[in-house]
């Protein structure tokens, strides 16, 4: 690791704190908040940082509010948020009571106010534009992050509430902002290292930020994972837990195989390639800042915290075994065809109109004779295919899923690959996909087949061994060098 500034010592003479992140799930009402108190407390004499996320499911609601008003119907995006008021304040109820549920009701009747005013501004724009969408949704945080602030003091903690969007400074691409990390860092250090050498719990909001004219942003979908970790990175922190509903990583998504199992260690990179192909369970970028700053990651269960839970750390020992299975839905396959012949200078125009969009490329697979792309978002394809014309044709297809084995050296064993063939073997494969790095494989298969796939799959590498079907792999048609790529 690099050598420290003298902020970088002051937060780490500060710090050896821990940052814990809860999940909706984890503060999903009073019972859940009054969990992650007794978690909060048990990490004492530790000091902590705590980022939650907004109650289960307000996220989607909000967003729907958000539509609703746009589309002409104002009433029922007003009937929804007064649902959501009287939800925050039942589980205030459950959690405080006399003058301070009261000053907490008052907190929110200002916030619901604020949200109507941006509703109506939606109403006569008819538009739901992202900036509205980043004002709208990261009230959500606000929300939960005052809730869990007034449990904690309840219980008597030393708690402290903190803005988010006064530390975690980001560029202007709302819905998907990106931390500005210089001052985000000076600014997390002016403000969370006096409140911890002072012995306070600091909790914050997950998943918003601001710009630096304090134009309120949000990190993508399930970005408090990815705030839990510009905090730990931030403050040099020992560890950084992400507490949610399930055992940890498991070997897929248990929602698709109940017999999943918990995996209780994997590098940084394994679990970077899961979230990025899809597994929920972690934000895409969360390992990002992580592994920066070397700091081990922890994914934990709020209601099973004796579970020992996921540890993610730099290395840990392979013996080239496939770790987990996951899939990412709503990919689309974009196949580009020079009209004349393939030069490095198509590579380089396709790459700056796709930049242009800011479309963001997940996988290249390039030969001599086109290109293939695939993308999660097909809006602005038509836009992109009228710029290439004269250049290249570009066609596309929906609906596609990618499937995806994920484990240290697993391209060093080829039996993984033929294991896994025969396990899809009569299931249309449209692409297969072998990691520039030598830890994942992927296949890309119809969306309506991605379940079954990934089922199979599972069964194959974590279950007893299942008769082998006696097929050879069906339509496979391109092997391609796979290459992340990072918004
Ligand atoms: P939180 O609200 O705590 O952020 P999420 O719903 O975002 O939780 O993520 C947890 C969910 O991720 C789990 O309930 C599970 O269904 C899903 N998931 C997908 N893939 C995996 C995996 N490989 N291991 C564990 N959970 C997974
Ligand atoms: N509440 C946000 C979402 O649902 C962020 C998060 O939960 O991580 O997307
Ligand atoms: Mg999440």
């Amino acid at each position: 690791m690099s050598e420290l500034s003298v902020e970088g010592r002051e937060a780490e003479a500060a710090g050896e704190c821990v940052v814990m992140k809860f999940g909706g799930t984890s503060v999903q009402d009073a019972a859940a908040i009054r969990r992650v108190c007794q978690l909060t407390r048990r990490a004492l004499p530790e000091r902590r940082v705590l980022v939650v996320s907004a109650l289960a499911k307000v996220t989607d609601q909000l967003m729907n509010a958000g539509w609703a008003a746009a589309e002409g119907r104002l009433d029922a995006a007003r009937a929804s948020l007064q649902l959501l008021r009287e939800r925050h304040e039942a589980v205030a109820g459950g959690l405080v009571g006399g003058d301070e549920h009261r000053r907490l009701c008052n907190e929110f009747a200002r916030e619901f106010d604020a949200l109507a005013v941006v509703l109506s501004r939606i109403a006569s724009e008819k538009a739901f534009t992202p900036h509205a969408q980043d004002q709208l949704l990261g009230v959500g945080e606000s929300l939960s992050s005052k809730l869990v602030h007034a449990a904690l003091q309840s219980a008597g903690m030393e708690a402290v509430l903190v803005d988010s969007r006064d530390c975690i400074v980001t560029d202007a691409a709302h819905t998907r902002a990106t931390p500005l990390w210089d001052e985000t860092n000076e600014r997390l250090r002016a403000v969370l290292v006096p409140l911890l050498k002072s012995g306070q719990t600091p909790v914050m909001g997950g998943f918003v930020g601001a710009t630096r004219d304090g134009i309120a942003t949000t990190l993508g979908r399930g970005g408090s994972d990815f705030s839990a970790s510009i905090v730990g990175a931030g403050l040099h922190a020992k560890r950084i837990e992400i507490w949610t509903d399930v055992d940890g990583i498991m070997t897929t998504d248990p929602a698709l195989c109940p017999d999943a199992s918990r995996v209780a260690r994997m590098s940084f990179d394994e679990a970077a390639d899961l979230a990025y192909f899809g597994a929920k369970v972690l934000h895409p970028a969360t390992l990002v800042p992580a592994m920066r700053g070397n700091i081990p990651v922890w994914v934990l269960n709020s209601r099973n915290p004796n579970c020992a839970g996921t540890e993610i750390v730099a290395r840990c020992e392979s013996d080239g075994r496939v770790k987990a299975v996951t899939s990412k839905r709503g990919v689309a396959i974009v196949d580009i065809e020079p009209v004349r012949w393939f030069a490095p200078e198509l590579l380089r125009e396709v790459f700056d109109v796709f930049e242009r969009h800011q479309h963001s490329l997940d996988l290249l697979s390039a030969s001599r004779g086109s290109l293939a792309l695939l993308v999660s978002s097909v809006t602005a394809l038509p836009a992109i295919a009228e710029e290439l014309k004269g250049l290249a044709n570009v066609r596309w297809e929906s609906h596609k899923a990618l499937v995806c084995l994920v484990g240290e050296q697993i391209r060093r064993r080829p039996e993984i690959a033929s294991q896994a063939f025969r396990a899809i073997a009569d299931i249309d494969v449209r692409m297969i996909c072998q990691g520039a790095s030598e830890r994942n494989i992927s296949f890309l298969v119809d969306e309506s087949r991605a379940v079954e796939a990934v089922q199979r799959l599972h069964r194959s590498f974590f279950s007893a061994p299942a008769p082998e079907p006696a097929m050879e792999a069906s339509s496979s048609q391109a092997m391609c060098q796979a290459e992340g790529v990072w918004q």
